[in-house]
């Protein structure tokens, strides 16, 4: 059945390429975004498309669509980003759940929130399952984005108990691939980005903390299913790869797939960077059929093919005055 769906963030590294499925698919699809850490570029192919509009608007504030489905993505997700303004972080995403959810209820629309592996904070637990409770400093320079996103998903159960609002929420963990935003600052597009100028690659640490790396395309298939998944099964389900790599390991890969000549030197860890992680991911093969396909060596050779093929120049900081 053709629905009508919102993307919030859908202008962004993973709500553009939702856009494109959903698009694909024959939904109408409406994308909504402030822009703030994405550019018009990653959408603009779409915007021919008569099953596609664009709205530029900031989700802190409610807006009125009659809607079957919403995707809630908007929220900056790499920590340079939001660290970038931690108290807009917040309001993006606790007024931005409130104003999905009660959009979602008026319509009975079903709404999915993009939760995060950092709700585990820095976890005791390894490899984390959904049981898990976290370990998040509330006090620390993540804890913007941690808290934001705990508080969200607080949101989204209480708007179902409560309201009976129709909800799905998914717990991703570091996913990469084309249209990152080559400044961002997260592992995967500093690595690829050094590599290719022939600069220094930044290693935050001795590089023995670990991450598990999700390509984009594994990762939109789990959203979608989770989306259209049996009503009663509202998650959090995890989603992510779960083949961990040191963030050390990472950077070899890096300069062996693309040649550079770059020097991996090591730099202050940040405070509050988590150790270790990785997704149990047992939830999601058992409950949506699903589990990552696109091996990290594919993955990162189509990501530096598309980082190749941009012009960094056209990518801007965050805009000032969010
Ligand atoms: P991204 O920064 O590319 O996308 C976020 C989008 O939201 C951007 O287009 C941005 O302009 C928009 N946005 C931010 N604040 C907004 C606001 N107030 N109103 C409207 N739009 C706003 O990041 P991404 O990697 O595509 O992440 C998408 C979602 O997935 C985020 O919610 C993020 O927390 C979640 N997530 C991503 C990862 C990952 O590894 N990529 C991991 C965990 C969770
Ligand atoms: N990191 C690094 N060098 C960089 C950027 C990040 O060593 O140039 C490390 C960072 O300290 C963390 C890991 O890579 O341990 C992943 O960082 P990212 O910002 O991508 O995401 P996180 O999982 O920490 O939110």
């Amino acid at each position: 059945m053709l629905k009508r769906i919102l993307v919030t963030g859908g202008a962004g590294f993973l709500g553009s390429h939702l856009c494109e499925r959903l698009v694909e698919q024959g939904h109408d699809v409406i994308c909504l975004d402030n822009f703030f850490t994405s550019q018009k570029s990653n959408v603009v192919h779409l915007l021919a498309r008569p099953n596609f509009e664009l709205i530029r608007h900031d989700i802190t504030t409610p807006i009125w669509l009659e809607v079957d489905e919403i995707y809630n993505l908007a929220c900056p997700a790499a920590p340079g980003h939001y660290q970038y303004n931690p108290i807009k972080t917040m309001k993006t995403s606790v007024l931005g759940a409130i104003n999905v959810l009660g959009m979602a209820k008026r319509c009975k629309a079903k709404v999915l929130q993009a939760s995060t592996s950092e709700v585990y904070g820095d976890p005791e637990v390894h490899p984390q399952p959904e049981s898990y409770r976290g370990s998040v400093n509330p006090l620390g320079p993540r804890a913007c984005y941690d808290e934001g996103k705990r508080a969200a998903e607080t949101l989204f159960m209480d708007y179902h108990r409560s309201n009976r609002v129709n909800i799905r929420i998914v717990r991703i963990f570091n996913t990469y691939g084309p249209r990152m935003h080559p400044f961002d600052g997260r592992v995967v597009s500093n690595f690829i980005r050094q590599a290719l100028q022939g600069t220094d690659i930044t290693l935050f640490g001795d590089g023995q903390q670990t991450r598990s790396f999700c390509y984009r395309d594994d990762l939109i298939e789990g959203i979608i299913r989770m989306m259209n998944a049996p009503d009663d099964f509202q998650g959090p389900c995890n989603l992510g790869n779960p083949v961990e790599f040191t963030v050390r390991q990472l950077a070899e890969q890096v300069i062996q797939l693309t040649g550079a000549k770059s020097k991996i030197v090591e730099e202050p860890l940040p405070p509050d960077d988590p150790t270790r992680r990785r997704p149990d991911i047992t939830l999601a093969k058992t409950r949506l059929g699903w589990e990552p396909k696109v091996p990290l060596q594919e993955g990162l050779t189509k990501t530096i093919a598309w980082f190749r093929s941009i012009d960094m120049a056209h990518y801007r900081p965050p805009t000032p005055n969010f």
